[in-house]
């Protein structure tokens, strides 16, 4: 689904990814764990073309979006938008209801029609169990159900691949697990997604890969049983001495 292959990307004189490869296959949920600036957002955003990488291949099934460090002309969007990104801070709409929030951007694309739209935005909204907010204004909602809706929002648009900047680190801790969940039983759906996240009891309990970065390269990965159970590079064990 997703190859990326010495993947670099600087601002200014920081290397930020300094030659970065990983494979996501079909229903993988890859766990991208790692210090605070090691580069995980980054790495994100190059892949949907937020930012731009200096250097390297990111191929999107099958398709280049980048080809040593430059990204394709024609179809960008297009391969940039089987993946669906949920971002740390949820950027709802607040005028807009809960539904009116979902239905946006599926109708700008003219996706569906109006009452498949309809029927996609309550099954949406079942999934992340909040089917009984449809109308209600995102204001009204606690920060652990807005970003329920957020991964909703990112849901309509059917993407093969699901993107998450830590999802829910910017939620109080009992907050946080009904997140999570969601993200878990899109896990169980076999729904393909990297998932940034300093939660290694979620990444250990949800993920089939782990990635560890530090100062813009992984250090290490493979299964969670491996990198988190038994980690072999100094860097990892400290890392997860540090936060477990
Ligand atoms: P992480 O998500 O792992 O915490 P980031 O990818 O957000 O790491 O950031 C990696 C480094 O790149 C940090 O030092 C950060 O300050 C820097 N950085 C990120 N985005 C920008 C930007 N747009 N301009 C300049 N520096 C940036
Ligand atoms: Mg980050």
């Amino acid at each position: 689904m997703i190859t990326v292959k010495n993947l670099k990307k600087s601002f200014g004189t920081l290397e930020v990814l300094r030659g970065i490869s990983f494979e996501v296959k079909k229903g993988d949920v890859y766990a991208a764990i790692g210090p605070s600036g090691s580069g995980k957002s980054t790495m994100l955003r190059c892949l949907i073309e937020l930012e731009k990488a200096d250097d390297g291949d990111i191929i999107i099934e099958g398709n280049y979006l980048c080809k040593d460090g430059r990204y394709v002309e024609k179809g960008s969007k297009e391969i940039c938008s089987k993946m669906g990104m949920v971002f740390q801070h949820f950027n709802l709409f607040p005028h807009m209801t809960v539904g009116e929030n979902l239905k946006l951007a599926p109708r700008m694309k003219k996706m569906y029609k109006e009452k498949v739209l309809q029927d996609k935005c309550l099954e949406m909204l079942e999934k992340v169990g909040l089917r009984d907010k449809l109308n209600e204004s995102p204001q009204k909602l606690s920060g652990g159900q807005k970003q329920r809706v957020a991964i909703a929002r990112a849901l309509m648009l059917a993407p093969d691949i699901m993107l998450f900047d830590e999802p829910a680190s910017a939620l109080d801790p009992e907050l946080t697990q009904e997140v999570l969940t969601v993200i878990k039983t899109l896990a169980k759906e076999n729904t393909t997604m990297i998932v940034v996240t300093h939660e290694i009891g979620f990444a250990r309990e949800a993920a089939n890969k782990v990635l560890f970065m530090d100062k813009g390269v992984v250090v290490e990965s493979g299964a969670p049983s491996d990198v988190i159970d038994h980690p072999k590079n100094e860097r990892t064990i400290a890392f997860l001495n540090k936060i477990l």
